[in-house]
């Protein structure tokens, strides 16, 4: 039977990608020496870097004018690093709160000393359909914190909110690559690599180079244009990481890039969705405008059901269901490496318990 892994992260990647890091971990292009043993300042790990650069910048079409870096320290690090580099004006910004990741990139804000006004709030609805600003959004802030797609709680903005001329800097960590984007509507893009890029240990920070350099005396390894100027190698990089996140992005392109992966994404999602909306059984809270692509949390109302559920999962090879703790239930994560056939097989499972339950 096949194992498909539903992980929120870190998450399933293209099976023919870790084959490829298989059969070419223990010599890197005939080096004699594995990927993970190359210095982070040899011609061969440069050519790594500069490719997974190239190649996320082909895919994402990324203009000129924003800057690429690799940082390590995930999503949470640039809690900190986001309002330590940019709100060097106003040390004041605003936070869409869509749920558990916004609050806490509210909480780091202001542990570094930046006023955080919340736009609007998620939470009179339990998360379960996306806030957007409640008036028009104050000009004097220096940016605007969105989580495109929210984890947890199962929502995507399909539609960004406008914010006048107040950068939006948004966490992208769970569906980077998922679908695409238009770079330009973004002051900033970051994202944890371990969903839906490759393994823990990466972060991307894409920046409009206009907005980076006006911080003072920041610690080294949180400052983003030193990055930008060390081309992310002020010190070791997470080599392989990046490495693997390389060839992920190569695996993307020939899949035929981010409008391919759209499709087969809403393809994926569409099934499992529609399943959960029939079902007697099963329920999906969300607003269906704001669903999720890559998170589908799901219920029964009955903990003790949800558990049978999981368990039974797992026993059909039908891995890491089980709802983030906060939530509680089920959470099938849907990102890019995972097949058509595993959201079949999920389905399927989820038709035969419900039918053998009633
Ligand atoms: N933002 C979002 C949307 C996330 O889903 C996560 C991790 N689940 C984080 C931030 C935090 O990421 P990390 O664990 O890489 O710090």
């Amino acid at each position: 039977m096949t194992t498909y892994n539903f992980s929120a992260g870190p998450a399933v990647m293209p099976q023919p990608v870790i084959q490829q890091i298989q059969a070419e971990l223990p010599s890197f292009q005939g080096s004699g020496m594995s990927i993970m043993e190359l210095s982070h300042r040899s011609a061969l790990f440069d050519q790594v870097i500069n490719d997974a650069e190239a190649d996320l910048r082909d895919l994402m079409q990324i203009p000129d004018n924003y800057r690429v870096l690799f940082f390590q320290g995930g999503g949470t690090l640039q809690f900190t690093a986001a309002p330590l580099n940019l709100a060097t004006n106003h040390h004041h910004i605003g936070l869409l709160d869509s749920g558990h990741w916004a609050s806490r990139a509210a909480e780091e804000a202001q542990r570094v000393h930046t006023q955080v006004d919340i736009l609007g709030t998620g939470a009179t609805n339990q998360f379960t359909a996306l806030p957007y600003p409640d008036q028009p959004v104050n000009q004097a802030l220096d940016y605007v914190h969105l989580t495109t797609n929210n984890t947890i709680e199962g929502t995507t903005y399909t539609k960004l909110p406008d914010t006048g001329n107040v950068p939006l800097v948004a966490d992208m960590s769970s569906n980077f690559l998922g679908q695409p984007y238009n770079v330009q509507d973004f002051g900033m893009i970051f994202a944890g690599a371990q969903k839906n890029l490759g393994p823990a240990g990466l972060t991307i920070v894409i920046v409009r180079d206009d907005l980076i350099g006006h911080a003072k005396d920041l610690p080294s390894m949180l400052d983003y244009q030193l990055f930008a100027d060390k081309r992310s190698m002020f010190n070791t990089p997470p080599v392989f990481a990046i490495y693997a996140a390389g060839l992920v992005l190569k695996w993307l392109k020939a899949q035929g890039g981010l409008t391919v992966m759209a499709k087969r994404n809403h393809d994926k999602a569409a099934l499992l969705y529609d399943f959960l909306d029939q079902s007697t059984l099963f329920n999906n809270p969300v607003k269906p405008a704001d669903r999720s692509l890559m998170n589908v949390p799901f219920v029964t109302g009955n903990p003790a059901i949800d558990a049978r559920v999981i368990a039974g999962a797992t026993d059909h090879n039908l891995l890491n269901l089980k709802g983030h703790r906060l939530v509680g239930g089920m959470r099938a994560s849907l990102y890019n490496a995972m097949p058509k056939a595993g959201v079949q097989a999920l389905v399927d499972y989820l038709a035969d318990f419900e039918a053998i339950y009633k």
